[in-house]
């Protein structure tokens, strides 16, 4: 599995590496990577690679993990002309996309924070978007009056200014501060030896590989644009940044 860069540096926005290989074409795999690939709601990261020795680009559409590994698709034909095993390249990656799902991601977390807390919700999925993003979530009495006042809780928490810090713990500690939120902890296969914990100081800390804003003022705000009723207790709330 190649390096994920940007598991402990999310502002990583160049990197070199190393080709180790490139299948159909079109999917070039690296040994250290600083794209996100699609995962956990959070949409891929895109770019370019550069190669190092004829300054060749190639555009990078898409990353995502296949069979543990993670594969970046590249744009157009005969890629395996131009980039081969060993060959070495800088990738680059296109920030303005990446930052925005990054406030997105920090985002997602304070709000369904907050209606865990308030209403007593149990968030069931969520998916970031460019332009809104959307929290699942679980819950009887689904009374929507109360979302203007989860919205100003969210907002003052953000304007807080609170440090967002990411580590690495083994699974055992992992599931022990995770005690509390029993559905997350029970997640974790035998297999995984290391967590990444996303904590938000005082707040709330999750396992969570995504990427994330170093501090929740970079989140500026949020405004809630739609709640839906999706049946029996199931609920979805969007959101938008507020820039
Ligand atoms: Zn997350």
């Amino acid at each position: 599995m190649a390096e994920a860069l940007y598991f402990l540096d999310c502002y990583l926005k160049e990197f070199e590496a190393t080709v180790e290989k490139v299948t159909d074409d079109r999917f070039v795999v690296l040994d250290r990577t600083a794209y996100y690939p699609e995962s956990g709601g959070q949409p891929n990261d895109t770019g370019k690679l550069v190669h190092e020795s004829d300054g060749d680009e190639f555009d990078v559409l898409y990353a995502g993990k296949f069979n543990g590994e993670i594969s970046h698709e590249i744009a157009g034909e005969n890629i395996s002309k131009g980039l081969k095993a060993g060959d070495r390249v800088k990738g680059l990656i296109d920030w303005t996309r990446r930052y925005r799902h990054m406030r997105m991601h920090t985002a997602t977390h304070v709000i369904a924070n907050v209606i865990e807390k308030e209403a007593g919700a149990q968030i069931t999925g969520n998916q970031l978007g460019l332009d809104q993003s959307r929290v699942d979530f679980s819950l009887e009495v689904f009374d929507r009056g109360k979302f203007a006042e989860y919205e100003r809780i969210a907002n003052d928490i953000i304007a807080r200014k609170i440090p967002v810090n990411l580590y690495l713990v083994s699974r055992k500690e992992a599931e022990e501060k995770l005690s509390r939120l029993t559905t997350l902890a029970k997640g974790f296969s035998d297999k995984i030896e290391e967590v990444r914990m996303v904590e938000i100081e005082g707040v709330t800390i999750e396992a969570c590989g995504g990427t994330h804003v170093k501090n929740t003022e970079e989140i500026k705000g949020i405004k809630i644009t739609k709640l839906q009723n999706k049946g029996k207790s199931n609920r979805r709330m969007y959101f938008t940044l507020v820039d």
